[in-house]
């Protein structure tokens, strides 16, 4: 397809419960993306001329915005991702949170002003925005990981060209128009769905004027973009895939540990990147943690969410026929399913229904492999180092959850886990106010707290002649 064709094209986008066709959005062509670079180093201008209190009123009125069309904004990301009423309500309001805290981080600007140890000179070090900022995001989280970037970038002073994904642009389209009612002004914050991610994203990554790209999404594609980010020495953030670990020691309470395994298990339906992927249970309480466990999958309700199901379609029927073989294969290694949920009559392949393995072997690949949907591999152990190295040997360390008797027990396995974030005694680790981010493979900087603001400025030091 040359570009001139691709000017007139329309991207579908679809509701995976049902099939149907919910809207089209405008496929952006390469010279269209590039075009936008011009608006938006214009955008750029203007609003880092602004001052922290006028970009920190805008956040505000955004944050209320959101939270005005929070049911119209839900009601979007169920139909275009497919995630249960309550999860997609929970998005919603976590995702406007990033407005009100970035909208209170704009003017917390942060400085140091120190005497340098051989006196004579001032060293005043300030920060600037980073410029205009390439914003990627999933399908898993349309809302949240949005706002997680546009909050502190919008902070921070920079103008951004947001590239959501393929199968969810609808909420992103609607976050930009709340935030143009809110007064952002033209140019600041663009979007571009585009049946080619990476003929938009080429585009904006040659123009000299892209300063910044933050990346949410997988590793694969986040190793791919930091070699092309090379090219240019483009400043890169990058959220990437994860592969969580579970433990349960004998001394947890196991209803309080079960609670937490459906959360970390089962919110979104298993598409998240905090998934507990791996469930480590101390042998002696196996058989409680497990029937529990078992009883409570067993109840989830699987179907179309517009209906009020638990569960939905997974992103794709491709994406559950992934998962189908993982199943598969670690039945044929002697993984036995010890519980499994119902799935409704006459329910589209892209329909998993959420399982409960046993007995998995160490070398299967379900538990090396990021799931991505709702299923729970078990492994018991009796020896605490083992587990710990268990849990440390994935190549990405995002989040790790860890349920204890004691709470310095918990904290002390928490502390050697390989993970950016631990939930200890708790299912869920985002929160606005807090560092999200991962080691090793899961990527590089962080999101929410100060910190994401952070990713969003460059730092400049004046040496002051002080003699
Ligand atoms: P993905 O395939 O990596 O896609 C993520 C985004 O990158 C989409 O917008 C996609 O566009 C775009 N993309 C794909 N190939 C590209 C390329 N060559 N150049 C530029 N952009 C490209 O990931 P996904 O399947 O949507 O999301 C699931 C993954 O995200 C999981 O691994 C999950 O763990 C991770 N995730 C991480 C976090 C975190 O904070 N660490 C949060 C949520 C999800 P198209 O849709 O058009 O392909």
């Amino acid at each position: 397809m040359t570009a001139d064709h691709a000017q007139d094209r329309m991207l579908a986008v679809r509701n995976p419960a049902t099939g149907a066709v919910l809207d089209h959005v405008h496929d952006h062509s390469a010279e269209q993306a590039a075009a936008m670079v011009d608006a938006a180093a214009a955008g750029f201008r203007a609003w880092r001329g602004t001052t922290p209190r006028q970009r920190s009123e805008v956040l505000m009125a955004a944050f209320h915005g959101m939270r005005e069309q929070a049911q119209r904004l839900r009601d979007l990301i169920v139909a275009e991702n497919g995630k249960s009423q309550a999860d997609a309500a929970a998005e919603v309001s976590y995702a406007a949170e990033f407005f009100r805290w970035y909208a209170e981080e704009a003017v917390r600007s942060p400085g140091d002003y120190t005497e340098a140890p051989a006196g004579g000179v001032r060293n005043v070090v300030t920060r600037h925005p980073v410029g205009v900022a390439v914003l990627i995001t999933p399908w898993n989280f349309p809302a949240a990981m949005a706002t997680r970037k546009i909050g502190p970038a919008l902070a921070a002073g920079c103008a951004v060209l947001l590239k959501p994904a393929s199968e969810t642009p609808l909420t992103a389209f609607a976050i930009a128009e709340i935030l143009t009612e809110a007064g952002v002004p033209e140019g600041v914050v663009q979007v571009a769905a585009s049946s080619s991610a990476s003929r938009v994203v080429t585009a904006w990554l040659a123009d000299d004027r892209v300063r910044k790209l933050s990346f949410t999404g997988s590793t694969g594609v986040g190793r791919r973009l930091l070699a092309h980010c090379a090219e240019r020495v483009v400043n890169t953030s990058m959220e990437l895939g994860g592969n969580a670990p579970f433990i349960v020691t004998s001394g947890a309470d196991i209803d309080a540990a079960v609670d937490g395994a459906m959360l970390a298990k089962f919110r979104n339906g298993g598409q998240a990147c905090t998934a507990a992927n791996r469930f480590y249970i101390h042998q002696d309480v196996l058989g409680e943690f497990t029937e529990k466990f078992g009883a409570r999958i067993a109840q989830l309700r699987v179907g179309d969410p517009a209906s009020g199901a638990d569960i939905g379609p997974m992103i794709t029927e491709q994406a559950a026929q992934e998962i189908r073989g993982l199943i598969r294969r670690a039945t044929e290694q002697g993984a036995v399913i010890a519980a499994q949920a119902v799935l409704p009559e006459g329910a589209n392949s892209a329909f998993l229904t959420p399982t409960l393995l046993t007995g998995v072997p160490l070398d299967a690949e379900i538990l090396s492999e990021e799931i991505f949907g709702p299923v729970a591999p078990v492994v018991a152990w009796t020896d605490l180092d083992a587990v710990i190295a268990l849990a440390n040997a994935a190549e990405v360390g995002l989040s790790a959850y860890v349920y204890a008797g004691k709470l310095q027990t918990a904290m002390k396995i928490a502390e050697r886990l390989e993970a950016g974030m631990v939930g200890v005694n708790r299912g869920i680790v985002s929160d606005p106010s807090a560092p999200f981010g991962g080691v090793k493979q899961a990527g590089i900087g962080r999101e929410g707290g100060s910190f994401g603001m952070e990713e969003f400025t460059e730092v400049q030091y004046l040496s002051v002649d002080w003699s």
